[in-house]
This record gives structure tokens, sequence and C-alpha cells, in this order.
């Protein structure tokens, strides 16, 4: 990934999450997805949620993006609530949610023209995200043509143009191999250190969690274990920005994540 300069953009935001859980209505009953939790994350931080399958997560990012409405509690981004969804808050999928009727540039430019930002500006902001993410030699491709890796790096482009203050991702690299997936970290970790902005990431790799976070939120418990999902812990990642993931250190954390994500609730 090529270095982009002085980029500005929105000043990133932070993340209040107060007493916030989610109840599902099914014709099994009410399914208690989420119990409530507070969290706070800080303007341009870099946050990977961890948990097991079925622990919530996909509900906290689906919550924070406004897509669903909390059952209690609230969030706010700075100092506003989230009422729904907004280009403010960016949201990368596992897949990819690209318009495969656009070409990559199309796709890229979307956000933007919906905003009815002036055709120099949209320009703008195109040039900068394809080459951002490397791709500016495919501008004119449309997505069926483009490898996994590089579907994803358009849907992360495609958020970037709106220049939002908040990143969600949901296993945005699940689907991918693991080199590309290894080489897509690194290149999120750099764009993430290059453009300010606040980063909630939903990984079930636990490695993947200690290479990008700057703290890690481990959840546990789940609807279908009869506990409804919760935090368990949060582990500060101290380590420095070029990581070793066979370092000593990289492994200690790895092993005490590993053991909170298994803790049985009692
Ligand atoms: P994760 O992303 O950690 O795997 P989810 O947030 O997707 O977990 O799901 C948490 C729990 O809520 C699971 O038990 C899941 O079955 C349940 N759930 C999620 N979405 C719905 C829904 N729309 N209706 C009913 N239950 C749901
Ligand atoms: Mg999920």
């Amino acid at each position: 990934m090529v270095h982009i300069g002085a980029v500005r953009k929105n000043e990133p935001a932070g993340i209040t999450i107060t007493n916030l859980s989610k109840d599902y209505e099914t014709s099994r009953g009410i399914v208690q997805a989420m119990a409530p939790l507070s969290f706070s994350v800080k303007a341009g931080e870099f946050i990977c949620v961890v948990g097991a399958s079925g622990c919530g997560k996909s509900t906290l990012l689906r919550l924070v993006a406004g897509f669903e409405k909390p059952t209690t509690g609230s969030i706010s981004v700075d100092e506003t609530e989230v009422n729904g969804p907004s280009p403010e808050r960016g949201v990368v999928f596992q897949d990819y949610g690209l318009f495969p009727w656009l070409t990559v540039w199309e796709n890229i430019a979307w956000g933007p023209r919906q905003a009815h930002l002036n055709r120099e500006l949209i320009n703008e902001r195109c040039d900068k995200y394809i080459k951002a993410v490397g791709l500016e030699r495919f501008a004119k491709r449309y997505p069926n043509e483009l490898s996994g890796g590089m579907q994803q790096r358009v849907s992360i482009a495609r958020v970037l143009a709106n220049e939002p203050s908040v990143m969600l991702m949901d296993e945005p690299f699940g689907a991918l191999d693991a080199l590309t997936r290894s080489g897509m970290q690194t290149e999120l970790f750099h764009l993430h250190k290059e453009i300010e902005t606040t980063v909630l990431f939903i990984t079930h790799s636990i490695e993947e969690a200690v290479v990008l976070a700057d703290r890690v939120v481990v959840m546990t418990g789940g609807a279908a274990k009869g506990v409804p999902g919760h935090i368990r812990d949060v582990v500060p990642i101290d380590l420095p920005e070029d990581r070793d993931v066979t370092g000593e250190h990289f492994n200690e954390l790895e092993r005490r994540i590993t053991e909170l994500v298994n803790m049985q609730d009692e």
C-alpha cells in the first residue's frame, strides 16, 4: 500500500456505549443476545472485539452502526446519540457488499455522490482512497474481475471515501486465504496510522486481534449458552508498531486472551 501523504478528513470520534442490551423476539420466545454492557472507545483507537460464535459481536456492531435499535441503553458517537445508520459510521462486511454493476471507481464514488459533493471533490476523494488501497490500475474493473482481497480493498476504500469518523468492520478478512489475510492486516494497521479514524473491528481470530488492536474486548456467553453475551475483560495490547507474531509478549497476550475467551461463565 502506498503512502498517501497529508490526508485530511473528519476528526475521529469517541464511542460511548451505556447499558446497551439487545433482545430478539423470535417464534420460540425472547432471545437475549446481549446483556447490558458499557464501554468507551477513545477517538482514533483501534478496538478489536473477539469471542466465540454467538456471543453477540455482530449484534454489538449492528447496534453501533444503527442498523438495529437497542432494547436498553444507548450509544453516542462524540456527543451525538446513534439513531440510525450514517455515512459518519462506515461499515465493512465480510462479503464486501460492493455493487457488482459498478466499476471499482464508481463503487468508491458512490458515497461522495450520494452526499452531493461536487465533481472535483468526488474525484479527489476517489483518487486519494483508490491509491490508499493500491488499486489505481484497477479503477475501471468490475468487482467480479477482482480477487477477494482486492474486493475487500475496494470496500474499505469505498467506506473511507466518506471520510467517516468511525469505521465498523465485521470479520472483514474472514473469507480471505491466510496469506492474503495477513497482508490485509498489515495494510489496515498502517492505513489506520495514516488516516485518523476510530475502528471497531470484530474477529474471531485472536491472533488477528493482537496484530491489529490497541485494546481487545473479549466477549463471552451467548443466547445459545443461556447467558446473554457480555464483556469478559478488556486487554490493552502494549506491543510496538512492528508486531512480531512469534514474539514472546505477543504469544503471552494471545494465550491470555484465549483463556478469557474459553473461560466458563459461572
Ligand atoms: P456473533 O457475531 O458473536 O457470532 P451474533 O451477534 O450474530 O453473534 O448473535 C448473538 C446471538 O443472537 C446468537 O444467539 C444469535 O442466534 C442471536 N441472534 C442474532 N440475530 C438475531 C435475530 N435477528 N433474531 C434472533 N436471534 C438473533
Ligand atoms: Mg458475527
